[in-house]
């Protein structure tokens, strides 16, 4: 017997139908014998219904009632769960995170989870009940309810899997597991049986959307077993996240990871001189404006180039800012964005034990006359930036290179 957390994302619990069909697979585990406890997000579409509902009382709407409001999607699932489970003759209870006692900051619209009571849980559950747990919410030591931020469900499941001490949490989602790249672009991309944690952290931030990266972060932290699998198909194992060390037979390279969301800002003749990459990020920092890749060149005649990348969305506010308090402070001679590139990563543990591999995403985007822009590496990852146009040849090429359509 095992005791399995199972979440389920807002296109599994869509329809009465999908309801009924997430009841079926939690009562086969627990006819299996194990003890189950579900986490359901909002129906599909709900979560963004509520909040432009609130945006057309209030603009900016008020961050605590909006939470109230925002909760409730979660509160219809678990109920509508429980009573297709108890319609299966399966006992079955349902909990809002506040039920629980699911404690956490009082940071509205992005609370962290402080600490979880599993005491009613573990009760349930030694009683023979399915305990049908609220995603996305808790509530702060005041007794107001709060909700964990956009695709929180996923943080809700695993943080309940670390607190039952749960042997397994599983993630149903909408496609069957985490795969090489997005299928869409390569076809031939091809479902992981395993991956590991910090790969699935730089596969998830770099847009390969299948887990919350907190709640990837948040079972790295506490050990949880991580399983993403398609609600849709009965059978199928998904993929497994797992800790470096458990699995011997790393595959070099795991996957190609790709980011259309991010724009470059170059500051043009800066002078080659101590303090100036302060000058032009500080004032970027104190906007609140994430950088994500810089590079800057020695300058032979004194002056150099600077480049760093941000989010799209804050290409203007950087630019605004460089042009009002920074150009003629250090004497820059132009400042230019462009957002129409593309960041491309090759992505493997098994790089750390491997020479080669840059040069070979170097040549292999050579041969097909991509111009790198732009080149960041850390232990587990190589990045370029490209134009926006040559991205998906890019991680089409890749893919192929580093023979990841074979298992
Ligand atoms: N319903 C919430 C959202 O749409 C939480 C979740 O689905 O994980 O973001
Ligand atoms: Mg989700």
């Amino acid at each position: 017997m095992a005791l399995i957390v199972q979440k389920y994302g807002g296109t599994s619990v869509a329809n009465p139908e999908r309801i009924r069909n997430v009841a079926r697979r939690v009562a086969r585990y627990k006819a299996l014998g194990h003890q189950v406890v579900v986490v359901v997000s909002a129906m599909s579409g709900e979560t963004n219904r509520l909040l432009a509902l609130a945006r057309e009382v209030m603009p900016d709407p008020d961050p605590r009632e909006l939470d109230t409001m925002v909760s409730t999607g979660e509160q219809v699932t678990i109920a509508l769960t429980a009573m297709a489970l108890m319609d299966m003759g399966v006992r079955a209870k349902s909990y809002t995170g506040a039920q629980v006692r699911i404690l956490t900051d009082d940071a509205f619209t992005k609370a962290r989870i402080l600490n979880i009571n599993e005491n009613n849980i573990r009760k349930d559950l030694d009683d023979g009940f399915v305990v049908v747990v609220a995603g996305f919410q808790g509530v702060d030591e005041h007794g107001n309810i709060t909700t964990l931020g956009r695709g929180g469900s996923d943080t809700t499941g695993v943080a309940l899997a670390a607190a039952l001490k749960a042997d397994e949490c599983q993630i149903y989602t909408d496609v069957d597991g985490v795969y090489t790249t997005d299928p869409r672009i390569v076809p031939e991309a091809r479902r992981l049986d395993t991956i590991t944690f910090e790969e699935m952290l730089e596969l998830a931030s770099q847009g390969s959307k299948v887990l919350q990266i907190r709640a990837v972060e948040f079972a790295g932290k506490y050990q949880v077993k991580l399983r993403v699998l398609s609600s849709f198909e009965e059978e199928g194992d998904g993929t497994l996240i797992t800790f470096e060390e458990e699995n011997m037979e790393q595959p070099i390279i795991s996957g190609i990871a790709f980011n259309r969301d991010e724009a470059k800002v170059t500051v043009l003749g800066v002078p080659d001189r101590p303090g100036i990459a302060y000058q032009i990020l500080g004032p970027i920092a104190d906007a609140n404006i994430d950088v994500d890749m810089i590079i800057q060149n020695t300058g032979a005649d004194g002056t150099t180039d600077f480049t760093f990348t941000v989010h799209k969305n804050e290409l203007g506010k950087a630019l605004a800012i460089l042009r009002d308090k920074v150009q003629n402070h250090i004497g820059a001679r132009e400042i230019t964005g462009d957002d129409k590139i593309a960041k491309v990563s090759v992505v493997g543990v098994g790089m750390r034990s491997h020479v080669g591999i840059a040069s070979e995403m170097f040549r292999t985007l050579a041969e097909e006359g991509i111009n790198i822009q732009m080149i960041s590496t850390s232990e587990i990852k190589i990045s370029v930036v490209v134009d926006e146009k040559y991205m998906e040849l890019a991680v089409r090429v890749l893919h192929k290179a580093f023979e990841l359509e074979q298992a």
